[in-house]
């Protein structure tokens, strides 16, 4: 069985503040795109319970560290299936540790390949919920499209009528522990009042300028001060290509959005000079999800 992981953008973060259970209080708006991991399920069946995870990816964990692993430990437990088990084959395209959500989204398809292969009829709410436990942006790929995610990330309020167009992204050749850039982040950062209503209302007006100028990421300065090469990669990517270049969640991924998929090609074959993680990608709405 074949489920398609989508990455996701952020359109907004705002950061309110920290909470008690050490989390952070975010308020965002995420879009998914068209980039994709594919996994691979087939359902073990033995005495007794094995998940079993393979990939060609080199740069990420294959154990229970792994997302998609501990989505399969969650569903495990959280539906009292104690006989057989899985095996997870992991198709890696999204780049890691890159502000685009790669591990949650796995984690993501994971649940929802696991409930129909087992046939066990959680709603996508019950899978959100799986998710929650196993990371805070889990709850938002379970469903895709375009949200608003507010507590930690985990309470979703769906966006109908989202924007359609494209995007480019690139990836600059190196990682960000997004747990180091929130440990950056001073409380003079955090937001008093979050943009993601007004990014919503430019969402559904479908106006793309109107979206870019209301777009905000509080940990993007953070993230550029730590690297000030991503920075600069910045600044060159805006004046190649005279639209405005934006971080995703704590980056380091840029993108830029593009009305039609000519004029995303054109910036696309601009930035190729500049890395060589670049993708022309679709915004995705959630019926054309699964
Ligand atoms: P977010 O935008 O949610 O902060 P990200 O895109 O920045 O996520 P990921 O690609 O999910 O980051 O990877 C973050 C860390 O999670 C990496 O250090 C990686 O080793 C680990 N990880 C665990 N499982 C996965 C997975 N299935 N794919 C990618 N990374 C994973």
């Amino acid at each position: 069985m074949l489920e398609q992981a989508y990455a996701k953008i952020n359109l907004t973060l705002d950061v309110l503040g920290r909470r008690s259970d050490g989390y952070h209080e975010v308020d965002m708006v995420l879009q998914s795109v068209d980039l994709s991991d594919q996994i691979w399920l087939e359902r073990l069946d033995g005495e007794d319970q094995r998940i079993v995870m393979e990939s060609a990816a080199t740069n990420i964990p294959l154990d229970g560290r792994n997302l998609a692993v501990a989505a399969a430990q969650v569903f495990f437990r959280k539906t009292d299936i104690h006989l057989g088990g899985v095996h997870i084959h992991l198709d890696k395209h999204i780049p890691v540790a890159a502000g685009l959500a790669g591990g949650s989204s796995d984690a993501a398809a994971v649940l929802r390949g696991l409930n129909r292969l087992y046939q066990v009829g959680l709603s996508m709410e019950d899978l959100a919920t799986l998710g929650a436990e196993v990371g805070s942006d889990v709850p938002f790929c379970v469903y895709g499209g375009c949200a608003v995610a507010r507590g930690r990330g985990e309470q979703l309020t769906r966006v109908t009528h989202g924007l359609r167009g494209w995007v480019v992204l690139l990836k600059p050749p190196l990682f960000v522990s997004t747990a180091d850039v929130y440990q950056a982040l001073t409380p003079a950062r955090y937001s008093s009042v979050p943009t993601s209503d007004a990014m919503v209302e430019a969402l559904q007006l479908g106006d793309i300028s109107l979206v870019e100028r209301r777009f905000f990421n509080g940990l993007q300065p953070v993230t550029l001060e730590m690297y000030p090469e991503v920075a600069v990669l910045k600044q060159r990517m805006e004046q190649v290509c005279g639209s405005r270049v934006f971080m995703s969640g704590s980056g380091p991924t840029l993108f830029v959005l593009a009305p039609t998929q000519a004029s995303g090609q054109r910036i696309y074959n601009a930035f190729r000079g500049f890395a060589k993680d670049v993708h022309l990608v679709r915004l995705l709405q959630a019926e054309e999800f699964h």
